[in-house]
């Protein structure tokens, strides 16, 4: 049977020097596709290095997570809207809403969360969500 993790942040440095052994183990597993959903700036290398080397089994996706998102979101946005052309990305993401976290970031969030929607609708790309205790400010984006 095959298996695709829809979501997994196997370039985080959480698994440095065992991200690609973690995905053989996967790939030996049985999860032949693995989506890699982007965190921040210095996640970017990581994860299009692991995607490089394996090509056939991970897909990265580029965007920044809502527990990322500070007072500098738009010149992040900005750095990483540039690599869409350059590189192959197969979704927006991970972007959303954390209010688990940090309410007081909520306006940035969504702020950041609106340019990215708008890069998924322009580059017609699905979007990978991340949303914890924020339903209903969720909602009220998507829906407007
Ligand atoms: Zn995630």
């Amino acid at each position: 049977m095959d298996f695709i993790d829809t979501h997994t942040h196997l370039f985080s440095s959480k698994f440095e020097g065992d991200n690609e052994s973690a995905v053989k183990r996967a790939i030996d597993s049985g999860v032949n596709k693995m989506f890699l959903p982007n965190i921040d700036m210095e996640s970017i290398t990581p994860m299009l290095e692991l995607a490089a080397a394996f090509p056939k089994n991970c897909f990265p996706a580029i965007g920044l997570h809502p527990c990322d998102v500070k007072e500098d979101y738009k010149i992040v946005l900005a750095s990483m809207k540039a690599l869409i052309s350059k590189h192959k990305f197969y979704a927006i993401g991970e972007t959303g809403l954390d209010l688990h976290w940090d309410k007081e970031s909520l306006p940035l969030q969504i702020e950041s969360l609106k340019i990215q929607i708008g890069w998924a609708k322009e580059l017609n790309l699905p979007i990978i969500i991340h949303a914890r205790e924020s339903y209903e400010e969720l909602f009220e984006v998507l829906m407007n």
